[in-house]
């Protein structure tokens, strides 16, 4: 059902079409009365601007889908269509109609089809795709300000014997359980990303954190994955127990550093996870590299 506004060039609404209500719940009065109740805050300025810009005669319609704020407070998007009504003898341009059309069941669907192909299948954590897309963004921001940024890269310990002695599907409910305590214990932050490197290997993207507190959160997920008392009978250096080997990674932007890509901080966490290994396993071993600043690279 669509919603049919006409705008004066004063902005006022002169006229809202019945049909607000089943969509929006507020009445024509209503909506007429506040205009500013057709578009989000944000939004709201594209509206004006273009309807400023049809009246100016310097477009003659305009299409896009915003959100606004229902009655009952919950988010709608609406896709919006923008003409001008000339007045046919003078050829002058009267006012502006907008034709709305409640889009938010697409918009939602394509919000979950965009987050189920972000996501890994088993874990429910950020799958690899995502997670290259992530470290990039966070590399950029970090040479761009100059900041730290730190990846923890998690590898279980003897994994095989676990799926060996206990079967796949344990070894299944195993990495789901330690993907949960990750997220927990190891992304405590909105903008920090826990994600499945691939097989058993987990990762942790850590924006904005230097070294000592990157090798907390490692240690501290470490600690908490082995609190979980997972039987793990092959793995001797953990105690009969799952147990996860961890790799930290900082990277530092300095004038003079000379590493230039994230492929570096994640080669620089790998190795730190190999010699985590190669010490006995269950521990946290960490290494830090120097980015050029942005202002460094020109
Ligand atoms: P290490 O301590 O050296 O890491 O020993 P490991 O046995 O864990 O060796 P590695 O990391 O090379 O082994 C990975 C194993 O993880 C191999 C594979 O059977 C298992 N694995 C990888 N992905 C999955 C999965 O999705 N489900 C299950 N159940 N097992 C997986
Ligand atoms: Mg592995
Ligand atoms: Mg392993």
């Amino acid at each position: 059902m669509d919603i049919v506004v006409q705008v004066g060039s004063d902005h006022r609404l002169i006229y809202v079409s019945p049909s607000v209500t089943a969509v929006l719940g507020w009445t024509p009065e209503e909506m007429r009365e506040h205009p500013e109740r057709l578009a989000v805050k944000d939004e709201m300025f594209w509206l004006v601007d273009r309807g400023e810009r049809i009246l100016r005669g310097e477009i003659s319609s305009s299409r896009k889908t915003f959100r606004t704020v229902a009655k009952d407070g919950t988010l709608k998007w609406l896709d919006g269509c923008a003409h001008v009504i000339k007045d046919a003898g003078a050829g002058k341009e009267l006012n502006i109609v907008l034709t709305l059309r409640d889009v938010t069941c697409e918009k939602l669907e394509e919000q979950e089809v965009r987050q189920l192909a972000a996501t890994d299948v088993l874990t429910g954590l950020a799958n690899r795709r995502s997670f290259d897309e992530a470290l990039e963004g966070s590399w950029r921001n970090a040479l761009r300000s100059g900041s730290q940024l730190s990846l923890l890269l998690l590898d279980l310990d003897r994994f095989k014997g676990l799926n060996d002695r206990y079967g796949h599907q344990v070894g299944d409910d195993c990495l789901r359980t330690v993907s949960a305590t990750l997220v927990k214990a190891g992304a405590r932050r909105r903008r920090d990303l826990a994600a499945r490197y691939g097989g058993e290997e987990l990762a942790v993207i850590l924006p904005d954190t230097g070294s000592a507190d990157a090798i907390a959160v490692a240690e501290h997920v470490r600690k908490a994955i082995e609190d979980l008392g997972l039987p793990n009978e092959d793995n001797t250096s953990g105690k009969g127990l799952v147990t996860a080997s961890i790799g930290v990674a900082t990277v530092l932007a300095r004038s003079g550093g000379t590493m230039c890509t994230p492929e570096g901080l994640l080669m620089a966490a790998d190795n730190a996870l190999y010699k985590a290994k190669s010490e006995g396993r269950n521990r946290v071993v960490s290494t830090m590299l120097l980015a050029p600043t942005r202002a460094a690279t020109g």
